[in-house]
């Protein structure tokens, strides 16, 4: 499951970071947060490291859809639920002015991106409720968009808005010239280097643990999707989305615009430029991670609806990835802590992060430079009519709960019979009486702990992936127990005695 930006594209490593050094500002994360965020510092003279736990892009950043744009599906009118009109028109504008940077940046820099106009469209005559509503709010909220009764693609449409003249980039392209222009600043990205945890010290600073041992940092600006560290309870604040995108080759003609429908299931597409001819992008099938059974066949679903309008579509690649939308509609970005400076975050783009990942950076940096653009200003983790989402955190927080207690019924009821999985799958058994993820992959059968090290979830099988994700907050886990992303700190306790490869138990 790489995704298309990926697919043999050579990035040099770089180095684990060296312990016992101290920063200004360790930026953790080298996503689109992080290293725009690490690129403004620099400019402003900041003595920044950057800590990555895997290699650059190898987040959501990297598998995203990356389209630029403030036409966002349908979260125009999701913001207004809960919102004033000033409030969205301030979001509206935080997005074009980082839109604006992104595309200057790509400019000046040699990234190629191109312009395609945006797209929410109705996939039936049930929908175009929702089209005409977000019309409606973005029209009063001042953006320029239009209404159409069809878009001229071969998947049919029950009407569409239009947001003329947006973009979209590969953004494995784009975070290699941000790096390129970091490391030229004199700012180290270190990868293979994931921080467990901060510490504050009595003179003031902060001292990350990572892998490779102690660094120490004025401010820490977490760049990591969901925050790695509980303090603020972020992570209850924040519902995981998991989706899946496919790329193909196909003989008939690619629409050229940029195309999302304003219900589920999601279809979201645009066109990839190839030297061998252009690609289409097909994405769609999100779900709360952990939550959904057979993810595989959510691979095939799209893959049957892409061939149905384009019938010689042939997949070249199919990939998933994660964001996570914030239970008040707006992004998360400032103090972890009310009213403290010294660490600051940037999180929940609900899938619209290529344009508020850019604004959350120029506000985080801001904060640190005492230099905030103005439209950044509005951005903030604390809001003070938060108080409103209540009744979203309240159903956010029942789904966990009974997520959580039907896990454990699973668990309590899951028997172990001694067989091994058969490949490519995965079961709850109960070993010892312990909650057991067993599965089996590439012909190696491993059984770690059930149980998730965050807040106790009982993990389930992704088949699409092959991992063990977890219902409650989104946390992810390689078939051997290895944390792959979300807020656990650490992997999946390994279970003893452990299975002997190739022999029944
Ligand atoms: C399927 C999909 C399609 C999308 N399409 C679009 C789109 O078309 N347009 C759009 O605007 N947005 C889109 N998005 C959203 C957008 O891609 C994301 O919001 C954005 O990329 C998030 O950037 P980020 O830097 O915050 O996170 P990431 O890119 O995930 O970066 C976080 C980094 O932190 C690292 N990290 C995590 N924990 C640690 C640790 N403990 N120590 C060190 N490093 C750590 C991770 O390895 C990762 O590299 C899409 C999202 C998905 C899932």
């Amino acid at each position: 499951m790489t995704p298309v930006w990926l697919i043999d594209v050579p990035t040099p490593a770089r180095l684990p970071v060296m312990p016992d050094l101290r920063y200004d500002v360790v930026v953790v994360g080298a996503g689109l947060t992080g290293l725009v965020t690490a690129l403004l510092l620099a400019e402003h003279g900041k003595h920044v490291a950057v800590l990555e736990a895997k290699r650059i892009g190898e987040g959501t950043t990297g598998a995203s859809t990356a389209k630029i744009s403030v036409l966002q599906g349908i979260r125009g009118q999701r913001i207004r639920r809960g919102h004033s009109r000033a409030t969205l028109e301030a979001y509206l504008e935080a997005n074009r002015a980082a839109q604006s940077w992104l595309v200057d940046y790509c400019e000046a820099r040699g990234v190629a991106y191109q312009h395609a106009d945006a797209f929410t469209y109705a996939q039936t005559a049930r929908e175009s409720k929702a089209v005409r509503a977000e019309y409606d709010v973005l029209r009063e909220a001042g953006l320029p968009v239009q209404r159409l009764d069809e878009v001229d693609t071969p998947f049919p449409s029950f009407g569409a808005v239009r947001l003329r003249d947006q973009a979209q980039v590969n953004p494995m392209a784009l975070l290699s010239m941000l790096a390129a222009d970091i490391e030229s600043n004199a700012v180290q990205i270190h990868e293979s280097s994931a921080v467990r945890g901060v510490r504050s010290t009595d003179d003031g600073d902060h001292l990350l643990d990572t892998d490779r041992g102690p660094v120490r940092a004025g401010t820490v600006v977490l760049a990591t999707g969901t925050p790695i560290l509980d303090r603020g309870g972020f992570f209850a604040r924040l519902r995981p989305e998991r989706s899946y995108l496919t790329a193909y080759r196909t003989g008939e003609p690619i629409p050229h615009g940029m195309y999302i429908s304003a219900g589920g299931p999601t279809r979201s597409l645009r066109r990839v430029p190839d030297p061998g001819g252009d690609l289409l992008l097909v994405g769609g099938n999100n779900h709360a991670v952990g939550r959904k059974g057979h993810t595989d066949e959510l691979v095939s679903d799209l893959i049957g609806w892409t061939r149905r309008w384009f019938p010689d579509a042939e997949p070249i690649a199919t990939w998933s990835a994660q964001d996570y939308v914030p239970i008040g509609e707006l992004p998360y970005v400032g103090p972890m802590l009310p009213g403290r400076e010294d660490i600051l975050l940037g999180t929940g783009y609900a899938k619209w992060g290529m344009t508020n990942a850019v604004a959350a950076a120029h506000a985080l940096a801001g904060r640190i430079t005492g230099k905030t653009p103005d439209w950044a200003v509005p951005l903030s983790s604390w809001r003070a009519n938060e108080i409103k989402a209540l009744p979203a955190a309240a159903k956010t927080g029942a789904e966990v709960a009974l997520e959580l207690s039907t896990g454990w019924l699973r668990a309590a009821r899951a028997g172990d019979d001694g067989s091994l999985p058969p490949e490519g799958t995965g079961r709850l058994d109960r070993r010892f009486l312990q909650p057991t993820a067993t599965c089996t992959v590439d012909g190696t059968t491993t059984a770690v702990s059930a149980v998730c090290p965050h807040l106790r979830g009982i993990v389930r099988w992704n088949a699409a992936e092959k991992t063990w994700d977890c219902p409650l907050h989104g946390s992810r886990f390689a078939a051997d127990g290895t944390l792959l992303e979300g807020p656990a700190g650490t992997g999946l306790a390994q279970v003893s005695p452990p299975i002997e490869p190739g022999h029944r138990r």
